[in-house]
């Protein structure tokens, strides 16, 4: 009998893992891939290494603590990266504080001085309430959040509480439209990008404090790098670990989570077990529907997730391409914004794509002299999944039209990177469909929740670690229904935050 069982071995299974190990716990970690790290993962073509998810985080700090309180002590040293945004109105880096942003779009929009001001003091008023959240916001910490709202430790928080409530409910499309008369601005402002605002007033405050204040970083030897630290770390302590083995049931008995079962039908026991599945898959697919609440249930399937998308993996000869429009890491190109609300998907020229040059501060991550690259685009799950015929099966015609698609994509990024197409030496793609079976998220959703305002998520909590089945635990980016650390931060911080909960209930029930 394990003191608990990890179905995943992503970063908030390896985190939640570890932290238990190494305080003595007996633990098994069973992983469906031949590979730990989960999306956070890495991957070889042709000496050319891409990633499979994330591409950079915010909080490097918190992380930094994090792998420090799992006896991971090798200082980790991280750089910035640099966003820059090229659409028809615009051509600027976005990755710079706040105040320096304003000031730059003062100058750009001198009619709208006063609405920009407007907005940013308002911006800069909720990242202010945002600073610490998770120390102190009742939803996020999870000894506070057992106690009342009205708990003394939070009452010099009081006034940042109340903001955040009143902005979580306010979309910024409305404040935008009060203040800013012009399209291209309202956009820019209110989706960091080319798309019409569609988040809450306080979610876009997270993100514009993610990525101008707080910023986006890549630590050296890559996130992957991290995920092997902690991998280490496990092995040291004495894991037991299964990779190449998925888990098709959690066991239930009376409310209670009482073990696992394998694809190969064994059973292994557990009295705690911690998923870093997602929600729609754990609940959805692992768990028999009669053990779960009826409304709980309902809540899982209706709630919507982020969606999917579309990523080339580009290796390429860097001599052969025209770099000088290239001013950061990250490119974000919209060649024209039609006036329509009728996007066709595959007229990338009309969509804003992103393009990574991901090597370029880590050249070990291609051969000598190249560069290893990716160009993504979102993508609904609903326009591929036609083409799955069974679980890793596909229709005929797939790969040509996958390989079409990417030629089209890399056709719009050569408006602003001439000679791409001709540069190309290893070409790779990955679709919904990629993070749906590799990703084992449902409907391969990339971002956590939905976060748009009109896709109310009620679940009368934030964090959702703990679950309405007793000694269930949830852990990784779907485990809260905001990532306000950042995606890959709020994956490891859940994977802690279960941990802890273990550790305090066993400690509780031995005394
Ligand atoms: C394309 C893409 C781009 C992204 N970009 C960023 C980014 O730039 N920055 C950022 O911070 N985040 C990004 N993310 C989010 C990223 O996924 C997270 O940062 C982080 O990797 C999530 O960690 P997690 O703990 O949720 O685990 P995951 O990475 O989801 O891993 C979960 C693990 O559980 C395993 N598993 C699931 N079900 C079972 C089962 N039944 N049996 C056994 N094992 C199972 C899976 O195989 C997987 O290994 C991106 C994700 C994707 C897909």
């Amino acid at each position: 009998m394990y003191d608990a069982i990890i179905i995943g071995a992503g970063p908030g299974g390896l985190v939640c893992a570890t932290n238990l190990v190494k305080s003595g716990y007996k633990v098994k970690v069973f992983e469906r891939n031949f590979f730990y790290g989960g999306t956070s993962h890495i991957f070889n073509r042709q000496g050319y290494y891409f990633p499979m998810g994330p591409l950079g985080f915010s909080s490097p700090t918190e992380v930094q603590q994090l792998l420090l309180e799992l006896g991971i002590t090798a200082k980790i040293e991280f750089t910035k990266h640099s966003y820059q945004l090229v659409s028809p109105s615009f051509d600027m880096i976005y990755s710079q504080p706040l105040q320096i942003l304003e000031a730059e779009l003062k100058k750009l929009y001198k009619e709208e001085k006063k609405g920009i001001e407007t907005f940013f003091t308002l911006l800069k008023k909720i990242v202010k309430a945002e600073e610490h959240v998770h120390e102190w916001y009742l939803f996020y910490n999870i000894d506070k959040m057992r106690k009342s709202e009205s708990d003394e430790s939070n009452i010099n928080y009081k006034e940042d509480f109340r903001v955040l409530n009143e902005y979580s409910q306010i979309s910024a499309q409305i404040i935008l439209d009060k203040y800013i008369s012009n399209e291209h601005l309202k956009r820019f402002l209110g989706s960091l990008g080319t798309d019409r605002p569609k988040m809450s007033m306080r979610l876009l405050a997270v993100m514009w404090n993610l990525m101008a204040e707080k910023g986006i970083w890549r630590p050296a030897g890559g996130i992957h790098g991290i995920m092997d630290r902690l991998h280490e770390k496990l092995i040291q302590y004495g894991r037991e670990e299964m990779l190449s083995t998925p888990i098709k049931e959690i066991l239930i008995d009376n409310g209670q989570a009482i073990g696992v079962k394998t694809q190969n039908n064994l059973i292994i026991k557990a009295h705690w077990i911690v998923c870093n599945a997602d929600y729609k898959t754990t609940f959805l697919k692992l768990i028999n529907s009669y053990n779960i609440p009826a409304d709980f249930l309902e809540k899982v399937k209706s709630m919507k997730y982020f969606g999917s998308e579309f990523c080339v993996y580009l290796g390429i000869d860097p001599s052969r391409i025209n770099l000088s429009k290239i001013r950061a890491q990250h490119i974000f190109y919209r060649k024209v914004i039609k006036p329509t609300d009728e996007i066709n998907l595959e007229d990338f020229d009309n969509r804003e794509i992103e393009i990574c040059f991901w090597s370029e501060d880590d050249p070990s991550l291609a051969p000598l002299g190249k560069i290893s690259m990716l160009i993504r685009v979102s993508f609904p799950y609903e326009f591929f999944c036609k083409w799955k015929t069974d679980e890793g099966k596909r229709g005929e015609g797939y790969r040509e039209y996958k390989k079409q698609l990417a030629l089209k994509l890399v056709s719009t990024a050569e408006n602003i990177v001439p000679g791409l197409k001709s540069s190309i030496e290893v070409m790779e793609t990955a679709s919904p469909l990629t993070y749906e079976e590799f990703g084992q998220r449902f409907q391969g959703s990339i971002a956590g929740w939905s976060w748009a305002f009109d896709q109310k998520l009620d679940f009368g909590k934030k964090l959702l670690i703990e679950t309405p089945i007793h000694n269930l635990l949830m852990v990784g980016l779907y485990a809260s229904t905001e990532l306000f650390l950042g995606g890959f931060p709020t994956a490891m911080y859940t994977g802690y935050w279960a941990s802890e909960i273990i550790r305090q209930n066993m400690e509780d029930s031995k005394s």
